[in-house]
């Protein structure tokens, strides 16, 4: 590992800001991460992160790869209360039935103000980091030939006027799905990314309930996935003090109701009863929270041809999705495992560029797997190209042999859960598999019939709410 004696500065604290200045810390002199929000000192709400009242699973290749970065942590998780839970304690239903889950693979059930307060505390614990919040990142500033960033002008968010600089050798931003970096590029005379979008006008409605270790015959994660042709889904997590966490989801500008009596009825429209027995029996222990989340957005950085030197784009800045699938955090946590080996292997020489490249695949897997499955609803607008066509052939047969081959199921959630690139679903052992679990199945008894469609009240509404 090269240590650079040198500064970098992190901009946005939030969870990808966290792991990146940790992959960081090991590799230069100090690591400065930079917040407009004030960081609470205990897990609590802030305005930098609206989404934070919703339903954040750490998926099991995030509780993997968070375990490389910063060793131990998993166990900090469970010492401040969190639920680490094992793959049999999962229900995940999708493809009309229950995934049979026995493998080890783990995630972790805790709210995210929890997620996020372990880890900032374990960065805060690392050698040479220093956080500074309050201020906000308002431009960058640069060699005269701008050609290279040289640091960051801030501006106080308590003190009208107040503006500090901080010089860097490496500014990366990681101020998410707002990134003010196009302008940036823009004003430094670059061009700026073009976005990929879909539009899912998908809609969260949380609330939290008392929970007991009886619920659900001690399950402690439910995932109902909305299957194609309906907009209804949901998700309840066992989290920190004895609660539950149910996340209903409409997508295509559905809205789960926010009274307790439409979140019920909604509940009790999914395909699955799981979480209606737990919204029905179990006490309601806050108000309800609702976020939408109009459309996935990749910013095409890794297609530009000029980066300016010393500077990086990350995390939700360049893409976030749908957020159903789980995927923000392990993505951006992927992401700074990468620039800790393009420093290691280009110290600090076009480190935008090539962690763009080296972090390509795991932004094109996320993105594809989901806006795959997105797309499986007809109603999504979007292409459906002959390889999009013939996976969802294969995933049509996969799925039922998942229903009851526990090495088919672990493939699938192995898949979904970002320890496996999805090609792995392709390996001659999972395809054998497939084939003879398939006929075996149809022997036994019936495909699995889709799921019918919606039938409680609360249909579809404009897509596209501010978040
Ligand atoms: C409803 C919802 C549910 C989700 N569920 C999951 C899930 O189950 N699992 C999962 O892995 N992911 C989930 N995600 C995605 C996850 O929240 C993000 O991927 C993750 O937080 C990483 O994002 P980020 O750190 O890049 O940006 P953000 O979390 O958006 O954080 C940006 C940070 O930058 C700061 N900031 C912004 N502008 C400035 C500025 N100019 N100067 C200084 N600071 C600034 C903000 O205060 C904030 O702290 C979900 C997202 C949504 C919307």
């Amino acid at each position: 590992m090269t240590t650079h004696r040198s500064h970098a500065v992190v901009l946005g604290a939030s969870m990808a800001g966290l792991v990146h200045a940790a992959a960081l810390a090991e590799r230069f002199d100090r690591v400065t991460l930079v917040d407009r929000d004030v960081l609470p000192d205990q897990p609590d709400r802030r305005r930098g992160v609206p989404q934070d009242r919703h339903i954040h699973l750490l998926v099991p290749g995030g509780v993997v790869r968070l375990e490389q970065l910063l060793p131990g942590v998993t166990e900090d998780f469970a010492a401040r209360g969190a639920h680490i839970i094992a793959a049999p304690e999962w229900r995940f239903y999708m493809g009309g039935d229950r995934l049979n889950l026995t493998d080890a693979l783990r995630v972790v059930g805790a709210t995210r103000p929890l997620i996020e307060s372990v880890v900032r505390d374990r960065v805060r614990a690392l050698s040479g980091v220093e956080f500074v919040d309050g201020w906000s990142a308002r431009n960058l500033t640069t060699t005269d030939d701008r050609t290279r960033v040289t640091g960051v002008r801030l501006r106080s968010e308590a003190v009208t006027d107040e503006t500090r600089t901080l010089s860097a050798d490496l500014v990366v931003d990681t101020t998410g799905r707002g990134s003010p970096s196009p302008r940036w590029l823009a004003d430094l005379g670059y061009r700026p990314p073009n976005e990929d979008r879909l539009m899912v006008g998908v809609h969260y409605t949380t609330r939290l309930f008392r929970r007991t270790d009886g619920d659900l015959g001690g399950c402690r994660n439910v995932v109902v996935d909305i299957p194609p042709g309906s907009r209804r889904g949901g998700v309840a997590l066992a989290i920190e003090d004895g609660r539950w966490l149910v996340t209903l989801m409409g997508m295509l500008g559905e809205r789960p109701p926010t009274d307790i009596t439409g979140f019920t009825d909604y509940a009790g429209s999914l395909w699955v009863n799981d979480l209606h027995e737990i919204v029905r029996d179990a006490e309601p222990v806050s108000d309800a929270f609702t976020m939408a989340f109009p459309a996935f957005s990749w910013h095409r950085y890794d297609r530009l041809r000029r980066l300016p030197e010393g500077y990086a784009v990350s995390g939700d800045a360049v893409c976030s999705f749908d957020p159903r699938f789980g995927q923000g955090m392990t993505v951006a946590i992927t992401e700074a495992i990468e620039l800790g080996r393009v420093v290691d292997r280009h110290g600090n020489q076009q480190v935008g560029k090539r962690l763009l490249a080296a972090a390509r695949p795991v932004v094109r897997d996320a993105w594809d797997l989901a806006t795959g499955s997105d797309l499986a609803n007809p109603d999504v607008d979007g292409p459906r190209p002959l390889p999009w066509r013939l996976t969802q052939t294969y995933l049509q047969r996969l799925l039922p042999v998942a229903h009851h081959d526990p090495e088919v199921a672990a493939a699938v959630i192995r898949t979904i859960g970002m320890l496996d690139r999805p090609q792995r679903l392709m390996h001659p052992r999972t395809l054998r598999r497939v084939l003879a679990g398939g006929r075996v199945r149809r022997e036994r008894d019936e495909v699995p019939t889709p799921p019918a469609g919606d039938a409680v009240a609360g249909g579809p509404e404009g897509v596209g709410a501010e978040r």
